[in-house]
């Protein structure tokens, strides 16, 4: 994986947004080409980050969520949506203090507690903890954490009449028993909730998304949520 996409760090500087707090992605919008493409990038930290770690984990998120080509329809006319996910280890995350809304910070930890869970500061947050007790880059963890930080919150409730798991499905879902960690368990009961490794990222995950507040524009980039917009130049 490229450590650096083509739009880089001195073109993101370039593109400060005022009320970047909430939102975890840069979105552009082509509307020639029919596009929509979610930037991000991970900023990594904390005592248990390792390189591997951070490889593996933005390799999952950009790879779940690029799994299923999905269309979108704004205003009518319907946009293929791409995403392009990197990383960087700035390793004085002060000095990386920019204004971009790609900018997701990541602490990466040990458990210490057995509620240590990874999580998102919120929906649409640009702060994250990610636990190496969750699997981080096999689990699907880092990219259902992703879909908060784009502002999706869990699928709730009985969820055994869907084909496939969505990324957004929380831990203790009752799914089919395929998709369990334990087929034969009795829904609900112990083993009988989802293994959350059955994820996928549909495309009514994608459909989500509230690509809907971007203002319809030639070509544009906002940050996600925000309404803001900003013309490529
Ligand atoms: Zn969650």
């Amino acid at each position: 994986m490229k450590k650096m996409i083509n739009f880089g760090l001195a073109t993101l500087a370039t593109f400060t947004f005022a009320q970047a707090a909430h939102s975890s992605a840069l979105i552009e919008k082509d509307d020639v080409a029919k596009t929509i493409k979610v930037i991000g990038r991970m900023v990594y930290s904390g005592l248990a980050l390792t390189n591997e770690i951070a490889e593996n984990s933005t390799r999952e998120i950009q790879d779940m969520w690029s799994e299923t080509p999905t269309d979108v329809v704004i205003g009518g006319v319907s946009y293929r949506v791409s995403f392009e996910i990197d990383y960087v280890i700035p390793g004085n995350q002060r000095l990386y203090n920019s204004d971009s809304c790609a900018h997701n910070f990541v602490n990466v930890l040990n458990k210490t507690s057995p509620g240590d869970r990874s999580y998102y500061a919120g929906l649409g947050a640009r702060n994250a903890v990610f636990y190496t007790s969750d699997g981080l880059g096999t689990s699907t963890t880092t990219a259902h954490e992703f879909g908060h930080g784009l502002m999706l919150d869990h699928n709730d409730g009985d969820q055994r009449r869907a084909d496939v798991p969505g990324i957004m499905f929380a831990r203790g879902t009752l799914v089919r028993s395929e998709y369990q960690w334990n087929s034969n368990a009795e829904s609900g009961q112990a083993g009988g909730t989802i293994n959350p490794k059955y994820r996928k990222v549909r495309a009514e995950d994608i459909q989500a998304i509230p690509f809907d507040k971007i203002v319809t524009n030639s070509k544009s980039l906002s940050c996600l949520g925000s309404g803001k917009i900003l013309t490529i130049k």
